[in-house]
């Protein structure tokens, strides 16, 4: 009988958590994928934000195909700074984020907010704490306002309005010929990169989580629209705690710290000055990405 509860249940759980902010579809895919190990404990109490200070202590972690993604790993997020997450294809940054947002339980060691262990506090207090910018933001046929309010239940006209200025994509939707009501999506107005980028930060504001993971999500964009988007992210994460998961160097070198994961540990970490004096994989890899950016420069037509 249980049998035949189960994906009863797993509908009710998707569309709890839909209610509880998770903000792109492929999160909720992950989601399905997890129903079976991520459970609250019993009488798990919410989560108890103080300061929102962040910390992975000696965590291990695999997808369960015997290979072990994270092998140890120690990091420390302190309240209200930035720290930029580095390293080759395949190190495990995004792994890190999803294991903060706990679509997975850690096999090893232990992630804590403030102290608690994510795994002993209920999922919906731990996601109400979080935002997600991810790098493919999923716009569903509504409406603009619509999509800006899915980052919380009960978001009213203001909250929409005041997020929208937030992420600077007020000065469009004035544009638009129905404002908020202006229906976007498969079916309506087609958004560029950059606008779809700005509604998931506007998502994002109206939820106005303590932590914050930036899936960094400007890189199909041109460097003028790339460069308006970093500085309105930097705006966004003045007074919280953010994880800054970086593919490129150049759009991480003001953040407080940069931790390089090499080997499914921390490696390096340091600013980017420290960084580049210590000479390593993190130099290294500044060196190759300063080449690349050269020789495509080199190559544009006049
Ligand atoms: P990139 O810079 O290419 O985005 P990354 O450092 O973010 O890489 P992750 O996406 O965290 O890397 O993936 C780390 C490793 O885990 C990779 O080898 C990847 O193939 C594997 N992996 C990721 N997601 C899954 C999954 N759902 N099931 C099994 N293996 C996975």
């Amino acid at each position: 009988l249980s049998q035949l509860f189960r994906p009863l249940d797993l509908l009710g759980m998707v569309y709890r958590t839909v209610r509880q902010g998770v903000i792109d579809m492929g999160a909720m895919f992950d989601l399905i994928d997890t129903e079976a190990t991520v459970k609250d404990a019993a009488g798990a109490p919410p989560l108890a934000i103080a300061r929102s200070a962040v910390r992975f202590e000696d965590v291990r972690f695999g997808y369960g195909d015997g290979r072990e993604i994270l092998q140890g790993l120690t990091l420390d997020i302190p309240a209200g700074a930035t720290v930029a997450v580095v390293g080759p294809s395949g190190a495990g940054k995004s792994t890190l984020a999803r294991l903060l947002y706990r679509f997975w339980d850690v096999t090893g060691g232990r992630i804590t907010i403030d102290g608690q262990d994510i795994a002993k506090v209920t999922q919906t207090s731990l996601r109400a704490a979080i935002g997600i910018v991810p790098q493919d933001t999923v716009l569903f046929n509504d409406t603009i306002g619509y999509n800006i309010a899915y980052g919380r239940e009960g978001a009213g006209p203001d909250d929409i309005a005041n997020a929208a200025r937030g992420a600077a994509i007020m000065p469009f939707i004035d544009r638009l010929p129905d404002g908020f009501d202006t229906r976007v999506g498969e079916r309506g107005l087609k958004l560029s990169g950059g606008e779809k980028q700005r509604v998931a930060i506007a998502r994002t504001l109206v939820k106005d989580p303590p932590i914050l993971i930036l899936d960094e999500a400007t890189s199909a964009l041109d460097s003028r629209t790339e460069a308006e988007i970093l500085a309105t992210l930097e705006a966004i994460e003045q007074g919280r705690t953010t994880i800054v998961i970086a593919h490129r160097l150049s759009t991480i070198v003001h953040a407080d710290r940069i931790v390089v994961l090499d080997g499914g540990r921390v490696a390096e970490q340091g600013t980017h000055a420290e960084l580049l004096a210590m000479g390593g994989l993190y130099a290294e890899m500044w060196a190759r990405q300063q080449a690349e950016r050269r020789s495509a420069e080199e190559t544009l037509p006049l």
